[in-house]
């Protein structure tokens, strides 16, 4: 059934992702009520967030089942979870204390969760550990997904370089649309040198 093919899913998924993100932003700016904001704001992170690891576990699909509710869970909560530190950084659990922050708080530094990604990748690379990689692609899509949203606001923050300015909103949809893809290159990326590797050590004992 080429309905039910693959390929064909994950282009609905996409499709999906970029209605998700559009309707999201609706609603968010037409709350009038701080809370239902923060509450429609993080939900849309959370739901962006899990729909594009579905889209990354759709190409590469572990053995086990359990493991894409598992793994989409954990990349919907993570998503969602990158605001908590608003209430770290304002030591204050009340809504508004949180969201009138003058600085932004270190998780949406995206110089932190790229850098310490780009190393776990190197790790798991180094110790061929496949349940590395793929938690840290997890992480890296909770990551880019939620900054990409927030950039269209306040840029991506790269210390100690600064901001970027905020991103035009078609290329916000364009980029969470692209997500999951890239992730699913670095995947590629990934399995590919460690294959080629293999082979050179075949051509070698032959
Ligand atoms: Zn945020």
């Amino acid at each position: 059934m080429i309905f039910l093919g693959n390929f064909t899913l994950s282009y609905y998924l996409t499709v999906l992702l970029a209605i998700v993100a559009v309707i999201g932003d609706y609603v968010v700016v037409h709350s009038n009520i701080h809370v239902y904001q923060a509450i429609f704001d993080n939900a849309t992170h959370a739901v962006i967030g899990g729909l594009s690891w579905c889209i990354v576990y759709l190409k590469n699909k572990p053995e086990n089942s359990l493991s894409a509710v598992l793994e989409i869970a954990a990349c919907t909560v993570m998503s969602s979870f990158i605001d908590i530190d608003h209430f770290f950084a304002a030591r204050s659990f009340q809504l508004k204390d949180a969201i009138s922050l003058k600085n932004r708080p270190p998780l949406h530094c995206s110089t932190f969760p790229l850098s310490i990604c780009v190393l776990m990748l190197l790790v798991s690379y180094i110790l061929q550990s496949w349940n590395l990689e793929r938690i840290t692609l997890l992480i890296l899509t909770a990551f880019l997904s939620h900054h990409t949203r927030d950039a269209t606001r306040r840029g991506y923050w790269f210390f100690p370089y600064g901001s970027t300015p905020p991103i035009p909103y078609g290329l916000y949809i364009i980029l969470t649309c692209c997500i999951p893809y890239l992730v699913l290159y670095l995947h590629d990326f990934v399995n590919i040198t460690h294959k080629k590797i293999v082979h050179h050590s075949v051509i070698q004992y032959t």
